[in-house]
């Protein structure tokens, strides 16, 4: 879907030099922009379309510590923490509201693999915990489905994907770091076996290190510098509804079913396991990487051979550092729903209220 990410203004001026040449201007490259500059480092952000232009715009701006693999807690939880900072940090409204996001299991299998997970959240003592049907019930009135229980953490949140990365930008730009919009960077130059400098489409800039947060095209960056960097793209479906009235503030999914509101007033919401993968050139080339997830989710993923497989083929010859690379020939990438699956969605009953 088009992005709605509010356009910042780039700064005017590419650099002759700088500590750090940022590439991308996600959500991972502006924070990484702003906590780098908060060191007193100076950093350069090259986005070669809008701030969050893809999927930093597009996600469920879910911040949470549930179930989160015992290795990535700490993290999720110092994550959380800053969340809790950031409008401050950035001068901005960024969207973090803490609303509570509460997953529901349909079965008793379900339901004891999302208790193993507590057993470690509670080490970390986050507020995690199991609810009942009747609790379920009375956090989101109206739910549809007899479930077998949940897990709630209230303390959780959401960001608001489409105002996040853009706040976050501008707060790095008022920091004193450099944020170039419409600016791919096209390769990377090195010197005595490290990084020296990047070129952009716009020119050169020389640099001590560089942070490739390139989302869906960091492979294709690594793959140009002779890196293997295992990556396929997967096409999901949601959709959003007009703002309404009676709807639940806290964050929820089930089995096939995700539900978040906006800042807008409006809901995000997913049903079903609507995902395609095409069939690229890297689906062969990464097939035994992605082999073993895609047996545990086949039924979550339809594969499909369309017209991406002559342009991604196309796309991974080598460029040279003065003509157009790939990354400037599609400024946003933006694929289109799928319409079926929208249309089934639709069909599909559900009694929150006003939904
Ligand atoms: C369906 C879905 C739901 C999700 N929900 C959540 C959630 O609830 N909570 C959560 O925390 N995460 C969620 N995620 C994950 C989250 O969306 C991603 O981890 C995050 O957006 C990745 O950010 P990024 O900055 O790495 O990449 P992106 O947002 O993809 O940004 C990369 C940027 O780099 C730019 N770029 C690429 N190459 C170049 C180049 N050569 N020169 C200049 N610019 C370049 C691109 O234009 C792009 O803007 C979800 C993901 C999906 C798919």
């Amino acid at each position: 879907m088009p992005t709605r990410a509010r356009p910042i203004k780039s700064s005017p001026l590419l650099p002759r030099s700088t500590d750090v040449v940022i590439i991308g201007g996600g959500i991972v490259g502006v924070s990484t922009a702003l906590f780098l500059l908060k060191k007193g480092v100076s950093v350069t952000l090259c986005e070669k379309g809008e701030i969050a232009g893809e999927q930093s715009s597009r996600n469920w701006g879910w911040c949470r510590t549930q179930s989160r693999d015992p290795r990535e807690l700490p993290l999720a939880m110092e994550s959380l923490r800053l969340w809790g900072q950031m409008n401050e940090l950035v001068g901005a409204e960024t969207g973090f509201r803490r609303c509570g996001i509460l997953s529901l299991s349909k079965t008793d299998d379900q339901l004891e693999k999302a208790r193993a997970l507590l057993e470690h959240a509670k080490l970390y003592q986050t507020d995690s915990r199991l609810v009942s049907p009747t609790e379920i019930r009375q956090l989101v009135p109206g739910s549809p489905r007899d479930w077998a229980g949940g897990v709630y953490s209230p303390s959780d949140g959401r960001a608001e994907p489409e105002i996040a990365a853009p706040a976050m930008a501008e707060g790095a730009q008022r920091l004193g770091g450099i944020v170039l919009t419409h600016c791919a960077v096209r390769g990377l130059e090195t010197s005595g076996g490290t990084v020296s400098g990047v070129v952009t489409e716009k020119g050169r800039i020389s640099c001590q290190a560089v942070v490739l947060a390139g989302g869906a095209w960091s492979s294709l960056m690594c793959d140009s510098l002779g890196l293997r960097l295992p990556q396929l793209k997967v096409l999901g479906n949601v959709m959003r509804t007009a703002p309404l009235q009676g709807g639940p503030e806290i964050s929820t999914s089930g089995l096939g079913f995700g539900l978040r509101k906006r800042l807008d007033g409006g809901y995000t919401v997913a049903f079903g396991q609507s995902n395609e993968a095409q069939i690229v050139p890297d689906s062969f080339k990464y097939f035994f990487d992605f082999l073993p997830r895609f047996l545990t989710e086949r039924d979550a993923i339809r594969l499909r051979l369309g017209h991406r497989f002559v342009a991604e083929w196309k796309q991974s010859r080598p460029w040279r550092m003065d003509e157009v690379s790939p990354f400037e020939k599609v400024r946003i990438l933006d694929p289109k729903p799928l319409k079926r699956d929208l249309d089934a969605a639709q069909q599909s009953h559900c009694s929150l209220p006003g939904l």
